[in-house]
This record gives C-alpha cells, sequence and structure tokens, in this order.
C-alpha cells in the first residue's frame, strides 16, 4: 500500500520534514506508516451499517414534496450522505448504486437541493440541467414523477451525483434546506 505520491501528498510530505526535521524519505515512510495504521482502524471496525459515519438528522425529508407521500428510506439518505462527508469510498461504492435504485430517494435529495436554487451551477451535468429546467417550470411533483417513471438510470446517477456534491458540503446548510416551504408551488421562483 504505497501508492505514488500526488501532489496533495507531497505537501503533506514536505510539511512533516518541516515539523520534525525528518528527510524526505523517512517523512514519506512515517507518513505511510500512519495511513497504514488509520487503514487496519477502519478495517476492524464493525462491517456495513454499524461502520460509522454519523449521519444528519433527515428525518424532515419525509414530507418533502418530492416523496409525493410516498415512505422515504431515510436511514439510507443519511448513512450516503454521512458517507459521502467523510469521503468513505466503500461506504459510497455500496450506497449510490442502490440509491440509484431507489429513484423515490433521488427525487428527494436532488430536489432538496435544487428546488432553492436559481441554477443548477456552473458544472451541473446536462441530466441535473434538464431536471433543474423541468423542476422550475412544472413544480416538485412533475419533475419528482419524472424522475421515478421516464428517466434513463444513467440520468439518475448523474443527477444524483450532482446532488451529492451540495449535500456534501452542506453542514450548515441541511437544516435550512429541509425547511423550505417546498409546498408553495412558487417558492423557488422568489429566489
Ligand atoms: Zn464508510
Amino acid at each position: 500500500m504505497h501508492p505514488k505520491p500526488t501532489r496533495g501528498r507531497k505537501a503533506d510530505i514536505r510539511a512533516r520534514m518541516r515539523r520534525t526535521g525528518e528527510s524526505y524519505s523517512v517523512a514519506a515512510r512515517r507518513l505511510a506508516e500512519q495511513d497504514e495504521r488509520q487503514h487496519q482502524g477502519r478495517a476492524a471496525a464493525p462491517p456495513a451499517g454499524a461502520h460509522g459515519h454519523a449521519g444528519p438528522d433527515l428525518s424532515g425529508l419525509a414530507a418533502s414534496p418530492f416523496a409525493a407521500g410516498e415512505p422515504v428510506d431515510i436511514e439510507r439518505a443519511s448513512a450516503l450522505i454521512a458517507a459521502c462527508r467523510a469521503g468513505c469510498p466503500s461506504c459510497q461504492a455500496e450506497l449510490v448504486p442502490a440509491t440509484v435504485g431507489d429513484r423515490r430517494l433521488v427525487a428527494v435529495l436532488a430536489g432538496t437541493v435544487y428546488a432553492p436554487l436559481p441554477t443548477p451551477g456552473m458544472i451541473a451535468a446536462p441530466a441535473t440541467r434538464m431536471w433543474h429546467a423541468l423542476l422550475s417550470e412544472l413544480g416538485p411533483q412533475a419533475a419528482a414523477a419524472f424522475l421515478t417513471d421516464e428517466m434513463a438510470e444513467a440520468d439518475v446517477a448523474a443527477l444524483l451525483e450532482d446532488a451529492l456534491d451540495h449535500w456534501a458540503v452542506g453542514g450548515a446548510g441541511v437544516p435550512e434546506i429541509i425547511t423550505l416551504d417546498l409546498d408553495d408551488p412558487h417558492a423557488w421562483e422568489a429566489r
């Protein structure tokens, strides 16, 4: 487990050299050992759901207009967002595809992010732009119905990925986003 040092890695090594006075190769080895220990600690943690990332309380999502009265897997949503915030590859590898298969949940996660935004953002995927335009024009119910019934799977995946980028950085934003009044069909127009 000694991958080629990346740019960020080299900066870490140099920082350690400055801190400790170690040579480059020693500092690099110590950092690698440190990683190894952390990795082992992670591997020793209980598997699956118990493998820990504290998730946000997303119970407010159950009432989302994007759920259209259907049950929403709040626990999966919370676990997924926690995994994204933690940058945990193994949890994301498990939870992202499972969520793509749960289109109702994708609608809720994407709608919560994009309904308040006047534009989907510069780097949004074409599928995200298209869905955002649909949402702006027709509202949450129609946008959710399109996502659950009509959208190509690759587009659903792209939309989820974009939405998760927002969720991953939205630590402070989550409670605000959830309490927005999305029942007002013109709520996003004023923004
Ligand atoms: Zn994880």
